[in-house]
């Protein structure tokens, strides 16, 4: 990978090891989240998906996870259309926004734990879907967790 590749290089012109690097392990998009069918706005709730490592904050079965989860959203750079849905936080989301990669971004930080120890993972707080819960109830409206 280039040195400081995302403060030189737009995501257009990233390696693909580049850009999988782009992701911080936060797994705050692998939350269960609901649509307002009207206005569009997507609210997060605190389960994740089932498939989720909770622990490590990665999936369990990157390679297959399009199969396992259909809804599950590969991200490439033609679906940037869609990173409207994405955590405020989200590597991706700031970049496409001009923005800078935070310190806690493990590119920046040099610390895969970073994600963890400023509270941008999900580690600390999300449950994995077992199936049947209301997602309404798991609602992180008022949580105070900015997503
Ligand atoms: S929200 Fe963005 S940065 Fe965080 S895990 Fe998902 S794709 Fe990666
Ligand atoms: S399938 Fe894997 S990457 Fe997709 S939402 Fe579930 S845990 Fe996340």
């Amino acid at each position: 990978m280039r040195d400081h590749f995302w403060e030189h290089y737009p995501l257009a012109e990233l390696t693909s090891e580049e850009w999988e690097a782009i992701c911080d392990g936060c797994a705050r998009c692998c939350l269960q989240k609901l649509e307002d069918e009207d206005s569009g706005e997507v609210f997060y709730t605190s389960i994740a998906c089932s498939l989720l490592d909770l622990e490590q904050c990665s999936c369990s079965d990157y390679p297959n996870r399009n199969i396992n989860v259909p809804n599950c959203v590969h991200l490439t750079l033609e679906k940037t259309a869609e990173f409207h849905w994405l955590p405020l936080t989200c590597s991706y989301r700031l970049l496409h926004e001009g923005k800078p990669l935070p310190g806690w971004h493990p590119l920046v930080s040099g610390n895969r734990e970073s994600i963890h120890d400023a509270g941008i993972s999900i580690r600390s707080f999300a449950m994995l879907e077992q199936g049947g819960e209301d997602l309404e109830e798991y609602l992180m409206l008022g949580s105070g967790l900015r997503i």
